[in-house]
């Protein structure tokens, strides 16, 4: 697939776009590490104010930049707008907290005096999914440039202009001319720029094979990571829980963003004294979603972003079907419209041992499970390659606490459905990846952390 950006609601192809040449990346590259010299000595109130201005430009655009993201990606307008609106608190959150976060740290040593101090490290390469087109960028770029970094964004091909909007909306605000640059360029790219000696460390957020390869990259060059990668984040219903308020936020937690997210609860797990009452009003709740154009306000499910997440996702189910899943509704694409859309979906009955049970489902599918009690309801959760989120449903503190302490993800939410939020740090273990993003932790992973040391 080329670099173009091609409506998912119908397959209109809107504009596309020439991949940089060798000699415009060497450029770049050039700009980058030029920008990072002089922008390194700003001070944290200049840095700190032109991340506002980034915040107001949001503010004030957030439908023109809402509808450019539906019209690239097709997630609900509804949803781009709050993305816009997110995107300005995790700046205005950097804005505020960056000089905190990054203060010198007195430690009471043999020296006359000990501190550390964090530094940037330079030109960071940020590479980034379509999903959360904004988002994504957004919450790496404001911690990066508050820090001192400078940033080179290669994004999902299937999103250009989200990358050039970006690029321009901080340049806008006033920030140094070349501390954040959008390359428009394939994947095919990111191996050698890695390899290049002006970036020094890199940041994905995307599949796993993707992460494996720009870890491979790094690691020869021995340059550090951040990986955000796949998920298929549990979503427990125990005995005791307020069963109404699981039910209502089992919808929202699949079907977020077209059911395209990271973080979308992608297994239910529910105890077996409850299951039949949940499954029955999730199926309620799914049937009763408006799928339909993105752009309009009463659209609960837009199409899936590619014509091609549209076959793998249709393949997955029809593999779980023939290997004895049962569809409880959907389970097929809507081919009486063009544009990539599937309906909202349900497998029960999953084979155990099949891949239709640890697999990412990247889309509106929600796979059921029926277990006997926590115990079950915590392998189940568990077994997976995965380790992002988990939501888990109780009023019960000795289940509460058992829940919080053996889940193995990089967060667990209690009687929530998982979010990010710029005070808390977000990221995953196992295959779903390795360091934070926000609050104080996903500032302090592009810096050195200096030890001084005076007598
Ligand atoms: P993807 O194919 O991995 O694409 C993500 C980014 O990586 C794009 O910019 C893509 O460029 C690039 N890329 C692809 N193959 C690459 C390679 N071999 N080397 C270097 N870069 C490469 O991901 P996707 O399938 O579009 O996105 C969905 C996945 O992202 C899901 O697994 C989802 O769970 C995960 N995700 C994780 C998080 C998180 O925070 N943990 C958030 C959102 C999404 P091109 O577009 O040019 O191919």
């Amino acid at each position: 697939m080329g670099i173009a950006s091609i409506n998912p609601a119908n397959g209109e192809t809107i504009k596309t776009f020439e991949p940089l040449t060798d000699a415009e990346i060497e450029a770049k590259l050039d700009r980058a590490e030029q920008a990072f010299e002089q922008y390194r000595k700003t001070s944290m109130q200049e840095r700190s104010q032109w991340l506002c201005v980034t915040a107001e430009i949001l503010e004030r655009n957030q439908e023109k930049f809402g509808k450019l993201m539906t019209l690239e990606m097709g997630k609900p307008l509804k949803g781009a707008i709050a993305e816009v609106e997110k995107c300005a608190s995790v700046c205005r959150y950097y804005a505020e907290n960056a000089a905190q976060f990054l203060a010198d740290v007195p430690a009471q040593t043999d020296a006359s005096y000990s501190f550390v101090r964090y530094q940037p490290l330079g030109t960071i390469l940020a590479v980034m999914p379509w999903n959360f087109p904004f988002w994504q960028v957004f919450r790496f770029a404001a911690p990066a440039l508050m820090a001192g970094n400078v940033g080179l964004l290669k994004h999902a091909s299937n999103v250009p202009q989200c990358a050039l909007a970006i690029e321009e909306i901080i340049q806008s605000a006033g920030f140094p001319s070349g501390v954040f640059q959008t390359l428009l360029v394939g994947a095919d790219k990111v191996a050698s720029l890695m390899a290049d000696d002006r970036v020094k460390a890199a940041t994905l957020t995307g599949s796993e094979p993707a992460g494996a390869s720009l870890a491979q990259a790094a690691g020869k060059q021995i340059k550090k990571t951040v990986l955000e990668l796949g998920g298929s984040d549990p979503f427990i219903v125990l005995e005791s829980a307020d069963l109404d308020a699981a039910v209502a936020t089992a919808t929202a937690a699949r079907m977020l963003n077209n059911g395209q997210s990271c973080i979308a609860a992608k297994r239910f797990i529910v105890v077996e004294a409850i299951a039949q009452k949940f499954e029955k009003q999730v199926v309620e709740k799914f049937e009763a979603l408006v799928v339909g154009d993105p752009m309009e306000p009463g659209t609960d499910l837009g199409p899936m972003a590619t014509p091609k997440l549209l076959q793998e996702l249709d393949q997955q189910v029809k593999v779980g079907v023939n290997s004895g899943a049962r569809v409880l509704t959907g389970g097929q694409p809507l081919s009486d419209r063009p544009g990539n859309f599937y309906p909202p979906t349900i497998l029960t009955d999953i084979p155990p041992g099949s891949p239709t049970e640890i697999e990412e489902f990247f889309g509106p599918v929600a796979l059921f499970f029926r277990v006997a009690d926590i115990d079950e309801a915590i392998r189940v959760a568990n077994a997976t390659p995965f380790g992002l989120g988990a939501s888990a449903w109780t009023t019960n503190e000795l289940e509460r606490d058992r829940l919080i302490e053996e889940i193995e993800a990089g967060a667990v939410f209690i009687n929530g459905m998982v979010k990010s939020d710029p005070r808390l740090p977000f990221g995953g273990t196992k295959k779903s990846g390795y360091g934070r993003e926000l609050s104080i932790q996903g500032i302090h992973e592009f810096v050195n952390v200096k030890t001084v040391w005076v007598k």
